[in-house]
């Protein structure tokens, strides 16, 4: 009996621990989390934490049993682009950087489609974001490649235990607003709505327009598990790649690029050197050769009357082309 004793309580413990794990898929506020700070330490991977990312992986499988149709091909190419500016112009240049202003309702929309991502809530996404850019290539960065390597960079840090809880630090001009905290508290909400929504879409055009060829099984392959997972890696190559490849027309502190092909894939965020510059503009290629899709989607909503104030690039910051040793990666 005496052996058995701590046998019995670690198998409990371990018990609740996994529950603890997968009670956290659905509310991500279930157990008090602390960031970590540091570089070494907390880099523990939970892995039933972290099974919802590797199942929407395992998803794009689907397609071998669901086939193929441009039905499904084009509600991936559009869910992906439709999430992509969510990223970007939402998470990115407008929860993390306030580089536009917004009504409350349609700060909300923003959310709403930023979260169906399954890039976590918008309170989470911003903090990290801000303390990249507050500690960018130090040991402090969450995510920098040049310490940590491209796995690390690209998607092993916010696997990591650590990197769950937001850092309410850096975002206390957004947890004002209970919606978003909602957004973040259950981020696995809109995701599954999506699933649902495309399921049901697909069902529905199965029955209604056979034409199309498509199904239930196919639209939620397609249009959610391979648009997200290329919406995922998309997204993520800005934080593995662009501060490795591409040119500096700034000498920042950090090791920002410019790179052109990251700028295609990202709607505009491969201007990283520009952004690390400047990063209060609305628009990240500050010259009309620097494609931004981003920014043209934003002016377009600002002259519909969505949103308004976009931050501009100072005329200053545009003469001054400090290109660190001739612009070309040394
Ligand atoms: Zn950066
Ligand atoms: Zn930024």
């Amino acid at each position: 009996m005496e052996l058995r004793a701590p046998t019995t309580v670690t198998s409990s413990s371990r018990t609740a621990r996994l529950l603890t794990s997968v009670a956290l898929w659905f509310d991500s506020g279930a157990v008090p989390v602390v960031p970590g700070e540091g570089a070494g330490t907390g880099r523990r991977i939970d892995w039933l934490r972290v099974l919802p990312f590797i199942g929407i992986h395992a998803g794009c499988a689907g397609v071998l049993l669901v086939g193929f149709s441009w039905t499904a091909l084009g509600t991936a190419m559009f869910l992906y682009a439709l999430r992509m500016f969510a990223i970007t112009g939402f998470y990115h240049r407008y929860f993390s950087h306030r580089a536009f202003q917004a009504s409350r309702a349609m700060q909300f929309l923003f959310a709403l489609i930023g979260a169906s991502s399954a890039q976590r809530g918008p309170l989470w996404w911003a903090s990290h974001h801000r303390h990249h850019h507050v500690h960018s290539d130090t040991p402090g960065d969450p995510h920098s490649a040049r310490q940590h390597g491209f796995w690390w960079s690209h998607l092993g840090w916010f696997l990591a235990q650590r990197s769950f809880a937001i850092r309410q630090e850096r975002v206390q001009d957004l947890a004002r607003f209970p919606e978003l905290r909602f957004l973040d508290r259950f981020d696995l909400l809109v995701p599954f709505a999506l699933g649902a929504l495309l399921f049901g879409a697909g069902a529905a055009l199965a029955r209604l327009a056979p034409g199309l060829q498509t199904s239930g099984g196919q639209l939620l392959v397609w249009g959610f598990f391979v648009s997200t997972t290329v919406l995922y890696h998309a997204t993520f190559f800005i934080n593995s790649l662009s501060h490795r490849f591409g040119t500096r027309r700034y000498a920042t502190r950090d090791e920002s690029r410019n790179n052109l092909w990251l700028s295609l894939l990202t709607f505009g965020e491969g201007w990283h050197n520009n952004h690390h510059h400047f990063p209060g503009a609305a628009r990240q290629g500050f010259f009309w050769w620097e494609i931004d899709v981003t920014h043209l989607g934003l002016r377009a909503l600002a002259a519909l009357g969505l949103i308004r104030d976009l931050k501009q690039v100072p005329a200053h910051i545009l003469s001054a082309r400090l290109v660190a040793g001739g612009g070309r990666r040394a």
